[in-house]
């Protein structure tokens, strides 16, 4: 093994395949306490995986663009950025909004400052409470009864303090029945305008509104705009998660069809149901670090097979379970998929 090229981060990275043998020795790997012959296969699948990641970037237009990141950057994200998959620049540059600042998009908020992006925008309308700290993690107890955006930003600003945050204090009040995929344009942009200027203008967007008809607003307007979008809810024990991705992926719409908005529609029996059945911290926490794990590979270029699947992750019984979703024949998100 040799030292990267990027002497600035002082990386070692495996060259060849010969250098990642020397990594994987069956010597090593039993070191790891791999004395099962099985755990000793999977695991060697996965170290090749990795090498894998290696051949498929072209390093030295990963290094060249790190180079671009001024020395505090690349000492902070230096440990990320030895890993081939990662492009810092790419991930300082991304522009992320997050509909709703509540456990998912909290969280998610948590592992895109801590990876390196910059660039965020905020909508939410709540006010933080005591019974929200099991599982948001930006807000602490002295933020009882402040603003979520506000507390948010100042939490995030502690983390980078470079970082551009742009914050609304709005509420999305969406009329579930409205499907902007079937009107004009004219007709809803009157009411929407802004949501809709934030989405044109923006990379990423985290749909992580738990409220009636707001998912499918953001998801209508997404289909329109052509952004990415990630959805996630937890529920009980597990966290559901989606990617939406532009006229290649199925919709919200084609996943839930009027069952989702039918869930939503009394409050008080989704918000008593919720009590009752309760919201896991560290299920959320998980949920909101997958997401934005699939962020940052998304910025980096990375497509992994889970593309096009709907995603259940099971803590309690330590699963993963992936379910293809294509688009429904019938949802109107079809019509986008030829212009
Ligand atoms: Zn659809």
């Amino acid at each position: 093994m040799r030292k990267d090229n990027n002497t600035k981060t002082g990386v070692i990275t495996p060259k060849s395949e010969e250098d990642l043998r020397k990594m994987i020795t069956k010597k090593n790997i039993e070191k790891r306490y791999f004395k099962q012959s099985k755990l000793k296969e999977v695991k060697l699948k996965i170290f090749l995986r990795q090498y894998e990641y290696y051949q498929l970037i072209e390093q030295t237009i990963r290094n060249q663009n790190n180079t671009m990141l001024n020395d505090d950057d690349i000492e902070r994200w230096d440990r990320q950025i030895s890993h081939p998959l990662i492009d810092q620049k790419k991930i300082r540059d991304a522009r992320v909004v997050v509909f709703g600042v509540g456990g998912i998009g909290t969280n998610v908020l948590l592992g895109l400052i801590y990876s390196g992006v910059h660039n965020f925008i905020l909508i939410d309308h709540d006010k933080i409470e005591l019974s929200n700290l099991n599982r948001q993690t930006l807000y602490t107890p002295e933020d009882v009864g402040k603003i979520k955006v506000k507390k948010a930003k100042e939490r995030l600003l502690k983390i980078n303090p470079n970082a551009n945050i742009e914050i609304h204090n709005i509420n999305i009040n969406y009329p579930k029945e409205l499907n902007i995929l079937e009107i004009n344009e004219a007709e809803y942009l009157r009411d929407i305008d802004e949501i809709n200027k934030i989405i044109k203008t923006n990379d990423y967007i985290i749909n992580a509104l738990d409220l009636f008809g707001a998912p499918y607003l953001i998801n209508d307007l997404c289909i329109k705009n052509r952004k990415p979008f990630y959805w996630g809810v937890v529920n009980q024990t597990t966290g559901d998660l989606f990617n939406y991705y532009p006229e290649e992926t199925a919709c919200l719409r084609c996943i839930f069809g009027d069952k989702y908005l039918r869930f939503r529609t009394n409050k008080q029996s989704v918000f008593n149901s919720l009590k009752k059945t309760g919201n896991i911290g560290d299920v959320v926490i998980a949920t909101g670090s997958i997401i934005s794990q699939n962020i940052i590979n998304d910025i980096c270029g990375y497509i992994n097979s889970s593309r096009g699947h709907f995603i259940i992750v099971d803590l309690f019984n330590y699963e993963i379970i992936k379910i293809p979703v294509i688009p429904h024949k019938q949802c109107q998100c079809r019509k986008y998929f030829q212009k």
